[in-house]
């Protein structure tokens, strides 16, 4: 039996090859994949990221299709997700229970295959009744609860999304079936798929121009004068700005946020110029401002995501809009002139073929 799998090389590079379906030693599983999602930073990579010929994709589902003798407690057939970076679970740090802290990461990467051999550790089992589309959306959401883990976003808080992409979307979502209230969509491009969640949320949609000099541009002062005139700034709840953008926009509007506001950035850039940054730490000191990272690595919520993916509160189908296949991929993974129309692209991937 033979199945394709994807290679990338920068810039922009795929090539689909062919190889024999792997077996999984004693102690792997292996994955028939379902669908793998494209995310922002196979972009990223794409763009100037791997020299030689690398396997990628790190959205994986699939279903369980055989299962090495020394490992239990799983089930062929079973419906999973897969984690990109898994906890060990026996380091010092996993035993003490500082899982983030881990320093043996179990790393699960190739997505873009029709076949994937891993370790337990990276496979998160689903219910039966969970839909493998839906599934391949577990790590993005891992990421999304990641921000609002890392902001300790509660009852009350008013959130502002800066860069309205998925994983933004997801957290909004989320943060707002805990009780906290989005305000705002901040973005370059009002996009078809992005009213669709302005008006969904019920939120106010505010543009910003990614000119470099910001505010000095007199561009984006209509975002200054949303931001000096937030609802928040006058009442007793904390504003969290979550940002996904480019990581250098947070020095041009941080100054302009209320008393106490927390931003968490869990944008990236390619360029150098985007994400580092010139912040006069007076600015966030005098107004205890906090800048806090998010970054979802190792993964710690995949349990929670399904389970969203599972009770009806994300449904995939609100944030998958396109569908390809691995031939797609190449043109896929191209930047566009334009912007990016769809919020969220998968590949399905087909199964094993005799050629
Ligand atoms: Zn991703
Ligand atoms: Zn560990």
């Amino acid at each position: 039996m033979y199945m394709r799998y994807a290679l990338l090389k920068s810039p922009y590079k795929v090539l689909i090859k062919h190889e024999k379906v792997p077996s999984p030693a004693e102690n792997q599983i292996r994955i028939k994949g379902a669908f793998c999602g494209i995310c922002g930073t196979d972009r990223i990579m794409a763009k100037n990221g791997v020299k030689r010929w690398t396997r990628f994709g790190h959205e994986v589902s699939g279903t369980i299709d055989e299962v090495g003798r020394n490992v239990e407690g799983f089930k062929l057939g079973q419906k999973v997700s897969i984690k990109p970076g898994a906890p060990c679970g026996s380091c010092s740090f996993c035993a003490g229970g500082l899982l983030r802290k881990c320093s043996n990461i179990v790393v699960a990467e190739g997505g873009f295959s029709e076949y994937l051999v891993v370790d337990p550790r990276s496979v998160a089992v689903a219910g039966e009744e969970a839909d493998l589309k839906s599934l391949s959306l577990a790590e993005p959401l891992n990421v999304a609860i990641d921000v609002l883990q890392t902001a300790q976003v509660r009852k009350g808080d008013s959130i502002i999304l800066f860069g309205p992409g998925l994983i933004g979307l997801l957290a909004l979502y989320i943060s707002k079936s805990r009780g906290a209230k989005p305000l705002a969509l901040v973005g370059r491009n009002f996009y078809k798929h992005v009213e669709v969640h302005q008006r969904s949320l019920d939120v106010h949609f505010v543009k910003y121009n990614p000119d470099t000099t910001f505010f000095k541009s007199q561009k984006n002062l209509a975002l200054a004068a949303y931001l000096q005139d937030i609802p928040s700034a006058r009442t007793v709840s904390r504003l969290v700005v979550i940002h996904t953008a480019p990581p250098r926009f947070i020095a041009g509007y941080a100054s302009f946020l209320p008393y106490e506001t927390t931003i968490v950035n869990i944008g990236l850039a390619s360029e150098p110029k985007l994400v580092k940054m010139r912040l006069d730490m007076r600015e966030l000191m005098y107004r205890r401002i906090s800048l806090l990272s998010s970054f979802a690595v190792p993964s710690l919520f995949f349990g929670e995501a399904i389970e969203y993916l599972s009770n009806g509160l994300i449904n995939s189908e609100f944030f998958i809009d396109k569908v390809v296949n691995l031939e797609q991929l190449q043109e896929e993974i191209r930047p566009l002139k334009s912007g990016r129309k769809n919020l969220k692209v998968v590949v399905a991937l087909d199964g094993a073929r005799k050629i």
